[in-house]
């Protein structure tokens, strides 16, 4: 990466300055990336990890920081590196990558002490941790309601198991809450029997990646994983922006394929849409089958509500009085995610189990108020349809290229807010404002921003907007 440059510079003069002067461009001070860096992620953080980071060299997309140790820089680029280089661009936006250079030599803390800090963060997630490949008994085939929006993915699923490795990789694809794990692991269990089943979320693979490297203990890590027969790894977008995760996770994939080990991944979005992560994995992501599963339609919501009433009648040997009116009200009420349903349904039962007696819908709404407003999940389609409908334009007029006032600042607006309230990225949010470059949205998201603390009018109407986002 940053060695083609780098050693460069070093090899052809005592002043490599001098040969790079039009690439280099320095504007960065320092010392404001400290103090920033000490406010975003609070002291302890800042002086664990982030106070004796160097910038050692300055170029126009991109800049080498310097760190004492790998182990230093790879736990830098797995936790902060996406809020560092946000920080960075705010500051210089040019500025589209960091590179890292291990300076031996710098004044280095006491890495021991670093190093048991590290163990120290790590034990508390551990406990999760050590169930990394435990199989949840209860998430089966058998239990997995079959609708329209999850059939195409419940369907290959079932034929993994039965033909492993035509589909390879199987990648299931959705928004949270959806079945994605319960699929993963209905998988796992099937297989379990006779194969050698490997079962882990993306996460947890870091948490044994670090632990490795901290440990150099590399050597294990890798024949830990590369052993296994069916590969399952969960929520693989959270590779996204952690080179060093990614190379590690693109080893592993390479050697399981070549040995004609099943892999199955879960992940919230297509391997297209995976921005910051390698073109050759994303190619290989995409290199088997890629399926599915969209939000539950009506029809699904009812028969996973049913069928969990069964399943609760049946394991507690009680009468629960839920009528088909309150069923059809929690169906159509709960609209983002079968986790969110269920959650709906537990309270419902347990109000019914105290007071012992049929809901009225009325009493429903009341028991359910806050979820069911908590949970909206706000899209950028969303954002553009409502705030268009506020400022009274039409959506065609919000992206179209026109550049008047009346269309201009609903525009931002929705791009801002769009920034603030979903998780998209700067380009994605710029590709659905009809493919404008992310350098308009940051524009913007400043622009609004600045508004938003000096003009009343813009902060009352963004509240409002914001109200009607959370409710509708
Ligand atoms: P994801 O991994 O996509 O975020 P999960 O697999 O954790 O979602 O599903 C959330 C909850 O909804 C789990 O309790 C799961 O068992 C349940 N669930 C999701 N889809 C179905 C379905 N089609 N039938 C039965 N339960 C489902
Ligand atoms: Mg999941």
């Amino acid at each position: 990466m940053f060695k083609v440059n780098y050693s460069k510079m070093q090899n052809k003069s005592q002043n490599p300055q001098q040969i790079f002067i039009s690439e280099e461009e320095k504007t960065i001070n320092w010392e404001i990336v400290q103090k920033q860096f000490d406010k975003t992620f609070g002291r302890e953080v800042y002086n664990s990890w982030l106070k004796d980071v160097s910038l050692i060299k300055e170029f126009n997309d991109y800049i080498i920081l310097g760190v004492p140790t790998r182990f230093f820089r790879d736990w830098i680029v797995s936790r902060y590196l996406d809020k560092i280089l946000e920080l960075i661009k705010g500051l210089k936006k040019s500025i589209i990558r960091i590179e890292f250079k291990i300076v031996e030599d710098a004044k280095s803390p006491d890495i021991e002490n670093l190093k048991a800090d590290a163990i120290k963060n790590i034990t508390e997630i551990k406990d999760s941790v050590l169930n990394y490949n435990r199989l949840n008994p209860n998430l089966t085939f058998e239990n997995f309601v079959q609708g329209k929006s999850n059939e195409i993915a419940l369907s290959y699923s079932k034929r993994v198991c039965e033909d492993i490795s035509r589909y390879n990789p199987l990648y299931i694809y959705g928004g949270v809450g959806l079945g994605k794990t319960h699929l993963l692991n209905a998988i796992g269990l099937k297989l379990q029997e006779n194969n050698k089943v490997m079962f882990i979320s993306a996460e947890r693979f870091m948490y044994h990646f670090i632990k490795s490297i901290k440990k150099n203990d590399m050597v294990n890590f890798k024949d830990f994983f590369r052993k296994s027969s069916i590969f399952i790894i969960d929520d693989i977008q959270f590779i996204r922006g952690k080179e060093s995760l990614q190379e590690e996770f693109f080893h592993t994939f390479n050697s399981l394929l070549d040995k004609g080990s099943q892999i199955i991944i879960s992940a919230d979005r297509p391997p297209t849409k995976l921005d910051r992560v390698q073109e050759r994995i994303k190619s290989r992501l995409s290199g088997g089958l890629i399926v599915d599963i969209d939000t539950p339609d009506f029809e699904l919501k009812k028969s996973i509500l049913n069928k969990k009433i069964h399943e609760l009648e049946a394991q507690f040997q009680e009468n629960i009085k839920i009528n088909e009116e309150i069923i059809d009200f929690m169906a159509r009420e709960s609209k983002t995610n079968v986790r969110e349903l269920l959650g709906v349904l537990n309270r419902v039962i347990a109000f019914s189990r105290i007071h012992k007696q049929l809901l009225t819908i009325d009493e429903c709404k009341k028991i359910l108020k806050d979820v069911l407003n908590k949970a909206r999940v706000v899209t950028v389609d969303k954002i553009q349809n409502i705030v268009s409908r506020y400022y009274d334009i039409t959506l065609t007029e919000m992206l179209s290229q026109r550049r008047s006032r009346p269309l201009a600042r609903p525009r931002q607006i929705a791009m801002y807010l769009s920034k603030k309230m979903t998780t998209r990225s700067l380009p994605e949010i710029g590709r659905r404002f009809a493919n404008r470059d992310h350098t308009t949205v940051i524009h913007a998201v400043k622009t609004i921003s600045k508004l938003s603390e000096s003009d009343e009018e813009m902060k009352k109407n963004l509240l409002q907007i914001k109200d009607i986002l959370l409710e509708e």
